[in-house]
């Protein structure tokens, strides 16, 4: 399997409760690595245009202004198979569903304040990464 990078963000609920150390070590004990990282607090306009893909869905502007609610850490990981681990790792979107044991069901408060995001596919993965680092912040 191939070496990837992906986009995982730790949410203002986990930057609010102090656990990103709690959920970087989740994704470091399944092998991803942290090569960026970095905390910023977005605008509403910075977390619109991240999330402009969702524009059209009900939940967008709620999203809007929870990601910019408070500070978040964007981070990039590497490792095999990169994105589809850490999608695993972070669990269902809704903690309902997640599997015990994945980020979200260990600490997602709700649907909304679901503690990560992460790119759902290696194209976007290199997108959304793009939209936060240059290739010299990521020291691999
Ligand atoms: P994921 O983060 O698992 O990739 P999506 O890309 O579908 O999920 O949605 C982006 C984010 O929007 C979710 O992480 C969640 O915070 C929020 N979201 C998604 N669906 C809903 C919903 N039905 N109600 C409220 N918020 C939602
Ligand atoms: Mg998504």
């Amino acid at each position: 399997m191939a070496i990837e990078r992906t986009l995982s963000i730790l949410k203002p609920d986990a930057t609010r409760r102090n656990i990103t150390g709690k959920i970087i070590t989740c994704f470091e004990d399944a092998g991803l690595r942290v090569v960026a990282q970095r905390r910023v607090h977005l605008t509403p306009d910075q977390a619109g245009a991240f999330y402009a893909v969702h524009k059209e869905r009900p939940f967008y502007n709620d999203l809007v202004s929870f990601m910019s609610s408070g500070p978040v850490v964007v981070q990039v990981l590497e490792g095999e198979n990169a994105v589809q681990k850490h999608r695993d790792v972070m669990g269902a979107t809704n903690p309902k569903d997640a599997t015990p044991g994945t980020v979200r069901a260990l600490f997602a408060l709700s649907i909304d304040e679901n503690s990560v995001h992460g790119s759902d596919s290696l194209e976007n993965a290199k997108n959304e990464i793009a939209f936060f680092f240059k290739d010299t912040d990521i020291v691999g």
